[in-house]
């Protein structure tokens, strides 16, 4: 009952509701799963789709910054955006990147954006999980654009592109030989690389930093399902809000190519699949996190240890046990 109103005041935009209904999500509690995945299947049933729009930068690149101005930018024009951030090492500052109250002031205030601070202390795993049904859930609240932010960690990026439509690299004017401090796995993400800081007395290597980028994502492995100029890297300032304008163009004539082509919907549905089958992994390797089932991984360790059970016979025996006997 009490989801079925929830429900019906997300498709209605209400962003408490919203807020209400991520915060069910996030909650590792049996009777909230049970009606978050209740209230997603209601969801998912009015088949609204966002641009989902990964960012990804070190911190004090200009993240938050960049996402407030763009975000004003794209409000501005009148669409809804929400913004998530997924941060699985969100030891700083007491958990939670987006925790602190003054970042995005303004796009927090605005009444066509919503915001929502990551989850603290949360493992990629079910990070992961989590974002993709704040992902859903800001969908069906009927948000066009969702920005979904990373800190340059490493594995946190590869989550966020499996999970988003169009991926963002943020960078800051450098010399040349910080080029190689960007590993190849990343830039190989990346649909568009924004050298963000391009203004003031920064603006000149900001440039050289962009032509760097050009020249090292021409070498990368071709795409054959986009265009031939991307991925590309292009210059902006956020503080300024200089090139966003253009950066946004970019990032809407890539999505329509892919529209035209069969790709957008070919990635989306890749994507499900990909986290169909990471959430039977997970969920299988749950089932060995129980007493019994540890207790019976040190019997039958022991066992193998010992030659009086093969390790195939072990895994097995494991196996039937936690999948009921049914194997
Ligand atoms: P985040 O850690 O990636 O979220 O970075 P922030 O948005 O907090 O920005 C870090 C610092 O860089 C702040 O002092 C910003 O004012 C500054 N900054 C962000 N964007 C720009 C920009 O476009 N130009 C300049 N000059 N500074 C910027």
């Amino acid at each position: 009952m009490q989801t079925d109103s929830l429900g019906d005041r997300i498709l209605n935009g209400e962003r408490r509701a919203l807020a209400r209904a991520i915060t069910l999500v996030e909650s590792n509690r049996a009777d909230h799963r049970a009606q978050a995945a209740e209230l997603l299947a209601q969801l998912a049933g009015a088949g609204r789709q966002s641009l989902r729009i990964g960012l990804s930068g070190t911190p004090g690149v200009g993240k938050s910054t960049f996402i407030e101005s763009f975000g004003m930018m794209l409000t501005g024009q009148g669409l809804r955006v929400a913004v998530l951030a997924v941060d699985p090492s969100s030891a700083r500052s007491g958990g939670s990147i987006l925790g602190d109250k003054t970042r995005m002031e303004r796009l927090s205030r605005d009444p066509n954006a919503f915001i929502r601070p990551s989850p603290s202390q949360t493992h990629l795993g079910g990070v992961a999980r989590r974002t993709r049904e704040a992902i859903a859930l800001c969908e069906a609240a009927g948000f066009d654009v969702v920005l979904i932010e990373t800190v340059g960690v490493g594995q946190s990026e590869t989550v966020v592109s499996e999970m988003s439509d169009l991926f963002l690299l943020l960078l800051a004017p450098a010399g040349g030989d910080e080029l190689q401090g960007v590993k190849r796995g990343i830039m190989e993400m990346a649909d568009v690389i924004l050298i963000n800081k391009a203004d003031g007395d920064l603006k000149a290597t900001a440039t050289r930093t962009c032509a760097d980028y050009s020249g090292a994502l021409r070498l990368l492995r071709k795409r054959p399902q986009d265009p031939e100029e991307f991925p590309k890297a292009m210059t902006v300032s956020a503080v300024e809000e200089q090139g966003l304008a253009q950066a946004w163009d970019e990032m809407q004539t890539l999505t329509q190519w892919r529209r035209d082509n069969g790709h957008w919907g070919a990635n989306r549905a890749a994507q499900a699949r990909f986290w169909f089958d990471q959430e039977v992994r997970h969920a299988l390797l749950a089932r060995l996190d129980t007493p019994h089932a540890r207790a019976l991984m040190d019997q039958l360790g022991t066992e193998v240890g010992t030659g009086q059970t093969s390790p195939t016979a072990a895994a097995e025996r494991m196996l039937a046990e936690l999948t009921g006997g049914t194997r």
